[in-house]
């Protein structure tokens, strides 16, 4: 799960990481009176989307002007006029596809004087099992072109959960960013902060990018991006609190409720099928005969009635979706299970694509009898690479 970065900062300084002063703003009218509140001189009006790139992104309205989503203002008017710019408007980054994301909510932070650019993530990383700090001169930047380009400039190292973050650690990280005495020391600091931040609630990501020394000679975490191991929300309910679900795909959330794993996609088929594996091998295929799957979505081993259909309605409303395959291995599933599932949805909804459905397994001669029985218009397949032409061809020949 994502949060924004203003959630980020305010769940970094509890552990005494060094942010900038801020507040979050809703309406264009809130931002003066907060910048006031701030001080000044500088302030920094920063668009508040589940995307990065913001500074050197574009606003899709004229209106907006012609300046990224992260902005540096010198008066109180320049404040105002930035936040009602920016805000109701489709910022448009590298992270976020061409739709772009509409800011609905800003930060207003005190503007910093920057000296220095750094960068420093700390991750999960499944190879070593450990949580690994990656840590550049290079901050600013977009990281994977510092790797492309100079991979010398990274210094990546774990930390071995059984001894926990030592005093070496922040020793390294000063070292890679060529930070002495006192600085060296607030690296140090800061090291251990993040790694207390990330292991007590459970992130999964934490990039600064950049962090700051200030021409006073402060480090500082100018921009925070994290997210959360989502299975381990459930032991962090200040943390599940902050969910923005404007920033997050309807059906996605929709899906989440009925315990689905769904992913959307661009493409014009939509898939239902149990089990990851199967539905990765029935998007190839999909693939294999031309046309792109428009979901990944697996109900489960043990999905009930309620939840194929669900699943299979969560399918239907997604205007994309121009056709769907129903692909079901029924082992501890039951193949009557997913044809009275299906049936009851397209009850409910309607079907107005074809749908082709190939069941194996469990039941499967009750569930054939199932879909046979109910009228509908569906069109059966006996397996996989069947399914997979019929619904390709099904779908050219409707459109
Ligand atoms: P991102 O573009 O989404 O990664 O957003 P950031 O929070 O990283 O901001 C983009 C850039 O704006 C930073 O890399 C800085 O160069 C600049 N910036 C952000 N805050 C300040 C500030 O307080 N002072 C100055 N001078 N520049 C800032
Ligand atoms: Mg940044």
């Amino acid at each position: 799960m994502n949060i924004h970065e203003y959630q980020a900062k305010a769940v970094l300084k509890e552990f005494g990481v060094p942010v900038s002063r801020g507040v979050a703003v809703f309406k264009a009218e809130d931002a003066e009176a907060a910048a006031r509140d701030l001080g000044g001189p500088l302030w920094v009006v920063k668009s508040q989307i589940h995307a990065g790139g913001r500074g050197k992104g574009k606003f899709k309205e004229p209106a907006a002007g012609d300046k990224g989503g992260v902005r540096l203002a010198e008066s109180l008017e320049e404040v105002a006029l930035n936040a009602r710019q920016m805000l109701g408007h489709t910022l448009v980054t590298l992270q976020t596809g061409a739709a772009g994301k509409q800011v609905n909510r800003l930060y207003i932070e005190e503007g910093s004087d920057i000296a220095a650019e750094f960068y420093l993530s700390a991750l999960v990383d499944r190879v070593t099992s450990r949580v690994a700090f990656v840590v550049s001169t290079e901050g600013g930047m977009n990281i994977e072109d510092v790797a492309h380009k100079t991979p010398e400039k990274i210094k990546t190292f774990s930390v071995d959960p059984a001894t926990g973050i030592m005093p070496h650690h922040g020793r390294t990280v000063a070292k890679a960013l060529g930070l002495s005495g006192d600085l060296a020391k607030q690296a140090e600091k800061l090291v251990v902060s993040l790694y207390t931040a990330f292991v007590a609630k459970d992130m999964a990501m934490l990039e600064i990018n950049p962090l700051i020394v200030t021409k006073q000679g402060d480090l500082r975490c100018l921009d925070a991006k994290v997210s959360f191991d989502p299975n381990a929300l459930f032991r962090h309910p200040d943390i599940a609190g902050l969910r923005d679900e404007t920033e997050e795909d309807a059906k996605e959330i929709e899906a989440s409720k009925h315990d689905l794993s769904y992913i959307a996609l661009d493409g014009a088929i939509g898939c239902m099928v149990n089990g990851a594996g199967l539905a990765m091998a029935t998007m190839d295929i999909i693939k294999l005969y031309g046309m792109e799957p428009a979901n990944f979505l697996d109900v489960g081993g043990g999905a009930s009635k309620e939840k194929v259909t669900a699943a299979f309605k969560i399918i239907t409303a997604d205007p994309n979706v121009k056709g769907i395959l129903v692909n079901i291995f029924g082992g501890i599933m039951r193949c009557d299970v997913i044809a009275e599932g299906v049936i009851a949805a397209v009850k409910e909804v309607g079907l107005k694509v074809p749908l082709v459905v190939r069941l194996e397994g469990t039941n499967v001669d009750l569930g054939k009898t199932i879909i046979r029985e109910s009228g509908l218009n569906v069109i059966p397949a006996d397996d996989l690479d069947d399914a997979a032409q019929k619904i390709v061809k099904a779908v050219k020949e409707a459109v």
